[in-house]
């Protein structure tokens, strides 16, 4: 692994509102740049806004984040409306472990009662287990895991820094035992790497087995600087699949037929073992 260059940096505000509620609607990010380096990863065009190119290696740290924080959650207005938390780059990353801010943000939630969402491929979110139990006994809380493949070859390619899906399935397992409800995201499914009927048997099933709340798939998406890599990284690594997936990505999105019949598969996988895709009741359950 390529040593990492840690970056200090102030951050105005610790919330950043999202233009569009879905159904969250603010986001907090600790860090700015992102260690497990997916290939796919849509938040590398970021980077060039801070002068740049390396989004997997020069990690920016906002150090001030928790004081950021308390200042916005204790505003008279403040509402104590969802937080996703690592919408954009995930929260614990190896960063983290070095940095620990994390403790220090939990703790504010549960101080003002707010509802979080925790969006994470990484083990080191259990570190923090006591606090977000805690915090899932005062109001909603969701520990989401993006889960893509379950073949450990392909893991090693698209996620290298990244933890196994095994792996990740075990901390969803830890976490059904708190109050917090529990989701995996699919997301990307790749045409042709990683859409097969194993895998998303695997997944579907392991996500039945852990007691996931609900699971939410997602297709690539691909664009800009996300585009130009994970085309180059195709056909470096696959290049017997590149021809066919490149015609399946003439714009951005997937191709349309391909998408109904993936979706067609994966919500027959949803049924057979039972796994809903709404991550919204859990969310009306506690909020009410
Ligand atoms: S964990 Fe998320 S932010 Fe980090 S590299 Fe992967 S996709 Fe990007």
């Amino acid at each position: 692994m390529q040593e990492k260059n840690y970056k200090e940096i102030e951050a105005g505000t610790a919330l950043t509102e999202l233009k569009r509620k879905i159904p969250y609607g603010w986001d907090l990010n600790i860090y700015r740049g992102c260690q497990h380096m997916c290939q796919y990863c849509y938040a590398m065009y970021s980077h060039k806004y801070l002068g740049s190119d390396d989004f997997f290696n020069d990690i920016y740290v906002k150090t001030n984040i928790v004081e950021a924080l308390e200042k916005q959650l204790s505003q008279e207005n403040w509402k104590r409306e969802v937080i996703n938390i690592g919408g954009v780059t995930d929260s614990y990353q190896e960063a983290e472990a070095i940095y620990q801010l994390m403790p220090g943000i939990l703790k504010l939630m549960i101080k003002y009662k707010n509802p979080i969402i925790i969006s994470t491929k990484s083990k080191l979110v259990l570190r923090d287990y006591d606090l977000i139990d805690e915090l899932a006994q005062l109001t909603y809380v969701n520990i989401a895991a993006t889960i893509t493949t379950m073949d450990e070859g392909v893991r090693e390619k698209i996620e290298p820094e990244s933890c196994s899906g095994q792996e990740r399935f075990g901390v969803l397992k830890e976490f059904r035992k708190t109050q917090a409800s529990i989701g995996v995201h699919v997301m990307p499914i790749i045409p042709l790497l990683t859409d097969g009927e194993e895998n998303m048997d695997a997944i579907i099933s392991n996500a039945k087995d852990c007691g996931a709340d609900y699971l939410l798939p997602g297709t690539l998406y691909l664009r800009g600087d996300t585009r130009k890599h994970f085309l180059a990284f195709m056909e470096e690594e696959y290049p017997q699949l590149f021809d066919d997936f490149e015609l399946l990505y003439k714009t951005g999105g997937a191709d349309k037929a391909y998408k109904t019949k993936l979706y067609v598969r994966v919500n027959a996988l949803r049924d057979k073992y039972q796994v809903s895709s709404s991550y919204m009741k859990p969310m009306r359950e506690k909020m009410k």
